[in-house]
């Protein structure tokens, strides 16, 4: 069933399949079965990896680039389209019509990036966004902990500023993809005197670099999509922090929500002097239109996972 979701929406997939009729190297579609889950319980990593070595499939990551095809979603100015959910639904079916992968930047393209395109600074958002569109710094999430999970409240994993760099050692769990990633945005305690829901810090670390180690979880299936993660005084530069002298004062200022989702899809621009947990839900949505409030509504509904 094709709904009719009025003119413009059927130009704009109109478009869309010629583009993509037109575009598509020959061959790539036969490459993967790129309409299955992407990992389907581990299970296909290495086939999927094994089928994006292929001249084609650069080939079309390149094209989807030129055409801002990936991270469609986020704003032109942040080097998306600013496209909105029925379009983002229609790429998806035509892609999937046409078996041709959706090339996506996973938590770089869902969590770090709309965080930094809200919180950060022109500089950060012209230094980090343009590196995960390209797909050159791949994210994973530092979050949960061994000894408490939903409870994000009780991070113990500390930072600590030494010149110009913040220093974080401690210990992360259940994190997904850590084993293809690049880079990790974690939270970690930085004022130890604050109250717990406070003195935390939103950090963007290396995690290819020295300090790091990652042992897979190997789950019931067989599989390991998880890792646990021991991190010994990893350095990142203070810039890689997200810091506003507009939030309250101190430095710095934890930015994260309970889940990352409520920034991630918020459309909000600065959320205020708000606790450090903060729903940006409470905040306008001008900067972000691209966002519909069904979207934004149904992830701060969705558990971290
Ligand atoms: C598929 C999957 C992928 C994941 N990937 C990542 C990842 O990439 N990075 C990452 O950081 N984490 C990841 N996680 C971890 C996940 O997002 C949660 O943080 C974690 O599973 C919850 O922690 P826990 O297991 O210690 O459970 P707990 O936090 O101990 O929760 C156990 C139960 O207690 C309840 N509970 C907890 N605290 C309270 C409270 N204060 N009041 C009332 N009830 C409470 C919870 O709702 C839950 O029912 C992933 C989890 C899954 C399932």
């Amino acid at each position: 069933m094709e709904l009719d979701l009025g003119p413009q929406i059927a130009r704009f997939r109109a478009d869309l399949r010629d583009w993509i009729a037109a575009e598509a190297p020959d061959g790539l579609a036969a490459l993967a079965d790129w309409n299955m889950a992407v990992t389907a319980g581990g299970y296909r990593r290495e086939e999927l990896a094994a089928a994006m070595e292929q001249p084609a499939y650069a080939a079309w990551e390149r094209k989807l680039a030129a055409a801002r095809l990936i991270c469609p979603q986020w704003p032109e100015e942040f080097g998306g389209q600013g496209m909105d959910a029925v379009r983002i639904a229609v790429l998806n079916e035509d892609f999937h019509r046409a078996g041709v992968p959706r090339v996506r930047r996973g938590m770089g393209e869902a969590l770090v990036g709309p965080s930094v395109i809200v919180h950060g600074t022109a500089e950060q958002r012209a230094y980090f966004l343009p590196r995960i569109i390209s797909g050159e710094e791949v994210y994973c999430q530092g979050f949960s902990e061994p000894g408490h999970g939903s409870d994000l409240a009780a991070v113990e994993t500390r930072g600590i500023v030494d010149g110009d760099e913040i220093v974080v050692s401690g210990q992360k769990v259940w994190t997904s993809g850590a084993s293809r990633a690049t880079m990790m945005f974690l939270l970690c305690r930085t004022d130890p005197d604050a109250e717990k829901h406070a003195g935390l810090s939103y950090v963007l670390i290396p995690f290819t670099g020295p300090g790091v180690e990652y042992r897979p979880i190997r789950q019931m299936s067989g599989a390991s999509e998880f890792c646990e993660d021991f991190l010994d005084g990893v350095r990142a530069p203070l810039f890689n922090t997200s810091a506003s002298s507009e939030s309250s004062g101190h430095w710095p200022r934890p930015l994260a929500s309970t889940a990352a989702a409520p920034i991630a899809w918020s459309a909000s621009g600065w959320p205020g002097p708000t606790p450090a947990f903060s729903s940006c839900a409470s905040a306008g949505c001008a900067r972000w239109p691209g966002w519909p409030e069904a979207a934004r509504r149904g992830r701060r509904r969705r558990s971290r996972s």
